[in-house]
């Protein structure tokens, strides 16, 4: 009998023994503001480093994961006379532009290496960005025609010039907060008449467009793709890129030939970029690209707008996962939960929105370094904070430089 109590007794002990060895053994704790931050995080004192957030290439898509292809919602407006006999007509129009918009998404989406420099290395990434037909319900199909002989028509040259005026599209120009409404107009036909050239042109207004040249001059729709491409371009902040001054290394100054020719001047090969004059237009390098995803991300542009905010619902399709040591210099909108790796490290330096519900996870071994940065969630809605995992064996280790705001997170109990 003895013997029997003894045995259940060892049997006992060595059952709570393996348990207790099998079991992870793992604490969980939040952070979800300044106060949980200085409660499980170390404070550092390291100096910001001058333009952390500035550089245009902090934003250059290279990671689809943290700069999924963004959406531009447009709509057009074809101004006439009151005549109609200046401009496209009904479904004529329509279809003439669904084509050139369709021509100029492939066209962006190729984006070909660069011809310039000679010999170089720049790379040609996916841009990460199109154009959709924007709609509203029950007042257009995204394609409008007003007829109007004062507003209707362009002039770029001379006493009438009117190319920067912005009447015509106060008047009829909808939800520019968040569409880019595009004007195609036809040149003045007195100007016409007095020898001045229709030139197919564009200028970007705020977060409009005005086109011209493009019906009188009855090209196919794909001519006149890149135009467009240029003039969003210039909307969202890029440059003449002929030029010295156009704030990217990465595209050199050149003649801007509009195709090879006999000349010294002009010799094959010429610039392909997207905001020189030539017979491509297609190549943005990545400094461009920077630039037009640093508008999308600037909180306080108003050429935010215009992009659909996708970046508002958590998609567990995918997880942001850091294997290596990567550093985040240029504000993100992400889409996906996060997950620093055992043996990696995150460094975060600027303002990170982070869908509803969704978390930063530090693994055990992991270490997670905030350096001035903001995480909050951008679209009104709250999300889980940071989750910091301690093992027995390794500590999730969150480090903070300077101002960190933790904004909109939800407190939850992780234990
Ligand atoms: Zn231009």
């Amino acid at each position: 009998m003895w013997r029997n109590e003894y045995l259940i007794y060892l049997l006992l002990v060595l059952g709570i023994l393996s348990i207790s060895q099998c079991s992870p053994k793992l604490s969980y704790h939040q952070i979800s503001n300044r106060q949980t931050l200085e409660q499980f995080a170390s404070e550092s004192n390291v100096s910001k480093k001058f333009k952390a957030c500035a550089d245009p290439l902090s934003y250059a898509p290279y990671d689809h994961l943290l700069h999924p292809t963004r959406t531009i919602r447009i709509n057009v407006h074809f101004m006439n006379s009151r005549s109609k006999e200046h401009n496209f007509n009904g479904e004529d129009g329509k279809k003439y532009m669904k084509n050139l918009i369709n021509v100029a998404n492939d066209k962006l989406s190729r984006n070909p290496k660069m011809n310039l420099p000679i010999g170089n290395n720049t790379d040609n990434l996916s841009p990460q960005y199109k154009y959709k037909l924007w709609p509203i319900d029950g007042e257009n199909d995204g394609y409008m025609y007003h007829y109007d002989d004062e507003l209707c028509f362009f002039v770029n040259k001379g006493r009438n010039k009117n190319n920067y005026n912005r009447d015509v599209i106060n008047k009829y120009a909808i939800g520019t907060d968040s569409i880019l409404n595009i004007f195609v107009m036809p040149h003045h036909p007195d100007s016409l008449a007095k020898g001045y050239k229709a030139s197919s042109t564009g200028i970007a207004l705020g977060t409009s467009l005005k086109l011209a040249g493009l019906c009188e001059n009855r090209e196919k729709p794909w001519k006149y793709s890149t135009l467009l491409n240029h003039e969003v371009g210039h909307i969202f902040g890029l440059r003449h890129s002929w030029y010295k001054n156009d704030g990217c290394d990465d595209t050199p100054v050149h003649p801007n030939c509009w195709q090879p020719n006999d000349t010294e001047k002009c010799k094959d090969p010429v610039s392909n970029n997207m905001m020189d004059y030539n017979n491509s237009q297609m190549a943005i390098t990545p400094c461009q690209l920077g630039k037009i995803h640093k508008t999308f991300a600037g909180i306080n542009n108003e050429l935010r707008g215009l992009v659909v905010p996708d970046w508002c619902q958590l998609d567990k399709s995918e997880v942001i996962r850091i294997n290596n040591n990567d550093v985040w210099s240029g504000a993100l909108d992400l889409s996906y939960n996060v997950i620093v790796s055992s043996g990696s490290s995150l460094e975060i330096k600027c303002r990170v929105s982070m869908p509803k519900g969704s978390s930063i996870t530090v693994e055990p071994g992991a270490k997670l370094i905030l350096d001035h940065c903001k995480l909050h969630n951008d679209c009104g809605d709250e999300w889980d904070g940071i989750k910091i995992i301690h093992s027995k064996q390794d500590s999730a280790y969150v480090e903070y430089h300077g101002d960190v705001l933790i904004e909109n997170v939800r407190e939850i109990n992780l234990n």
